[in-house]
């Protein structure tokens, strides 16, 4: 478990619950919190372990907030589901993949795994979404190219924009149906966040507004 900022943890990821694993966010907004992202599930339970050295058990984790469809972001999300009692959210670009359990596009394949059908409870079809959690609220913001519905989340602690971007990097592949200039545009729109905090789901937490445009701007054409 690492402690970003006051409510606001990594409780998983390759060094953290299993290698394969993208990371794992939770913030808490006072009487409740989110999830960005489960992982694949293989680190699970450390995953929970992680998770209740950081949230007490009395507050709820209202969401678990998908980035995307593929399955080192998403192969745990049933079992966190059922845990927590946390409503599922995606882009309904990417739903559509997790319900069918598609092994293809959801990249399980890759990993040699196979992609359950997986519940959604609440499909992002609009530009931006607010999500009201607890005392605060998540923008959710469609963000396609790597995947047809990827999603960064965004909000705000302290006074400073936090942004949960997973797979900011790409890949850009034919097989996971990425778009390079969808992704390009995306890139833009991210820039123009001007985050002071990007919570990546490979490469690790960018701090201050430089060293996250810089980050962004080493992906752009
Ligand atoms: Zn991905
Ligand atoms: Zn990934």
């Amino acid at each position: 478990m690492k402690m970003i900022l006051d409510n606001l943890w990594q409780v998983g990821g390759d060094e953290l619950t299993h290698p394969a694993d993208a990371a794992i966010y939770l913030i808490r907004f006072g009487t409740a919190a989110a999830l960005v992202d489960a992982g694949t599930g293989h680190g699970h339970d450390q995953m929970l372990t992680n998770i209740a050295r950081c949230l007490p058990a009395e507050v709820p984790i209202d969401y678990l907030l998908l980035t995307h469809c593929h399955f080192d972001h998403t192969g745990g999300a049933a079992a966190a589901r059922r845990i927590f009692s946390c409503r599922i959210v995606v882009h309904a670009l990417d739903a559509a993949y997790l319900e069918t359990g598609d092994s293809q596009v959801t990249a399980a394949a890759w990993y040699g795994e196979r992609m359950a059908p997986l519940p959604i409870d609440l499909k992002l079809d609009q530009e931006e979404t607010v999500l009201p959690i607890g005392s605060g609220a998540v923008t959710a913001v469609h963000w396609p190219g790597h995947s047809p519905g990827s999603v960064i989340y965004h909000t705000e602690i302290s006074g400073q924009r936090i942004v949960f971007g997973q797979d900011v990097h790409g890949p850009i592949h034919p097989a996971l149906r990425s778009n390079e200039k969808q992704y390009q545009a995306s890139l833009a729109k991210l820039l123009d966040l001007d985050a002071d905090l990007l919570l990546e789901g490979h490469f690790g937490i960018y701090r201050g507004k430089t060293a996250v445009q810089k980050f962004i701007r080493s992906f752009m054409r």
